[in-house]
């Protein structure tokens, strides 16, 4: 299997030299130069499948430079019970007739990111203890993708994490995850700012390219292709849950924000899976929503990027959005060029409004989408709560809004359930009045010892602690 890069670039790699890398060199993302063809005999047999080994077989399809007996042993030690929770890792509830959720936050951190980088922590430290390497993994946080990018990398070999955040601006749980880890490869370093002044500062550095070979400064962002790989296997999973033969539909929801979840979707469905629509759902950073009820894709400016409820989904562009683009406009190179370089890169938005590609988003490919508000995510959150026993977080809440908008007769509709409640329980307070439990191995966990440096929103000054920690 080769992997292009949207934008064009001639050369093609193979999976684990794209493994350590971000971007494409023409500032392209990495995509597989075509979908692999899953057959109704093939579904059939992946049916039956442990997690783990559906991981592998699927995982084997686009990975043919790791020996299959090496990468079935990562997955099998990456998706077990004792990591995850249950024999099933991501099992199905029906809520209500036809709708389900799709647990994907019963990992470490209890929020999605954990089904893939837990797979990622593994595949680094096999590939650069093949090489001999190091890795010093560089980023920035506000929550989820940090707290998820340092528990799969505790205690590996050949790699070091430097988690910039913004002081302070954590909720006291997620603060309370990342800083009680005492792993000496954990680095957590929180910025007197907010988050864009981290980001701004992980961008410095990376852009200084003396820098970034001599420490061999490396990222875990979600245009990381395994990532959204190992994100494809739950949708097969979840469409086994649902139903009983392949020959049945199946849709899901996805609560989005940089569009890597969704895109695993596409993939998946891409592959053959029966998926019948895949429903974008946003929080008031509605950039996709607009795109697939416009066909104008707008970007926002800081400014108008909202701080909301469901903060996991605030963006204000979504970067793994040009991979469905790519295959939207037909893989024409030249045409995504000059949508996501001049057209964006100049005036911050293109318009698909008059291509004939954008009536393939819902016609061919079975985009659909909806937005949710801060009023939306409490109600549901209380509905939920009332009608159904159960709790869910904001993000997974703009989710079961957007499911119900888009329900057909006998198509059931998997909502996937991107984190638990207990880490965004203020808006559970707000909502209900009181906290979410706890699972009991968080029990506590603030008053544990603290591991963090406070650094003020200085390049230089990160830079300098990252050399003082490489020895
Ligand atoms: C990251 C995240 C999302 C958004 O996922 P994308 O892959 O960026 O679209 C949604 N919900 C939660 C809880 C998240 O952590």
């Amino acid at each position: 299997m080769n992997y292009l890069s949207t934008r064009g670039h001639p050369d093609r790699k193979r999976f684990c030299e794209i493994l350590l890398e971000g971007l494409a060199p023409d500032g392209g993302l990495y995509l597989p130069d075509e979908y692999p063809q899953i057959d109704s005999a093939t579904l059939a047999k992946w049916r039956s499948l442990p997690y783990a080994e559906l991981a592998f077989e699927i995982l084997s399809l686009y990975i043919d430079d790791i020996p299959p007996a090496d990468l079935k042993a990562i997955c099998a030690k990456t998706y077990t019970p004792e990591v995850f929770g249950t024999e099933e890792i991501v099992p199905l509830r029906e809520l209500e007739d036809g709708v389900y959720l799709e647990a994907l936050s019963n990992g470490p951190t209890l929020a999605f990111k954990d089904m893939a980088m837990q797979l990622l922590g593994n595949l680094f430290e096999y590939e650069l203890a093949r090489r001999g390497a190091e890795l010093n993994i560089l980023g920035a946080t506000s929550g989820d993708t940090g707290s998820a990018a340092e528990y799969a990398m505790r205690g590996k070999k050949g790699v070091r994490v430097f988690m910039t955040s913004p002081d302070g601006r954590m909720s006291p749980f997620q603060q309370a995850q990342m800083f009680s880890l005492q792993d000496e490869n954990i680095h957590n370093i929180a910025i007197t700012g907010v988050f864009d002044d981290c980001q701004d500062i992980v961008k410095a550095v990376s852009n200084d390219l003396g820098f970034k070979r001599k420490y061999r400064i490396g990222t875990v962002n979600s245009i990381n292709w395994a990532r959204l790989l190992a994100q494809v296997v739950y949708y097969f999973a979840g469409y086994f849950q649902a139903t009983a033969s392949n020959d049945k539909p199946v849709s899901f929801t996805v609560p989005s924000g940089n569009f890597g979840n969704v895109c695993a979707g596409h993939v998946a469905r891409m592959m053959g899976l029966p998926i019948q629509t895949l429903v974008v759902a946003t929080n008031e950073n509605d950039v996709l929503d607009e795109f697939f009820r416009t066909g104008i894709y707008r970007v926002r400016a800081a400014a108008d990027t909202h701080e909301t409820s469901s903060p996991s989904m605030d963006i204000s562009k979504a970067s793994n959005f040009e991979r469905f683009v790519f295959d939207l406009v037909g893989r024409d190179a030249a045409k995504l060029r000059s949508l996501f370089v001049d057209e964006l890169g100049g005036q911050g938005r293109f318009d698909l409004s008059g291509d004939p590609a954008f009536k393939q988003a819902a016609e061919r490919f079975g985009f659909k989408s909806s937005r949710s508000t801060h009023a939306d995510r409490l109600a549901t959150i209380r509905d939920t709560d009332k009608r159904f026993a159960t709790l869910v977080d904001p993000h997974t809440a703009d989710g079961l809004k957007a499911a119900r908008e888009h329900l057909a007769p006998g198509v059931p509709m998997v909502v996937l359930e991107t984190a638990l409640p207990i880490k965004f329980a203020a808006t559970l307070v707000e909502a209900l009045g009181h906290e979410p439990a706890r699972p009991a191995r968080f029990e506590g966990i603030e008053a544990l010892p603290k591991r963090v440096v406070k650094l003020p929103a200085d390049v230089e000054a990160v830079k300098a602690y990252i050399a003082q920690n490489c020895d």
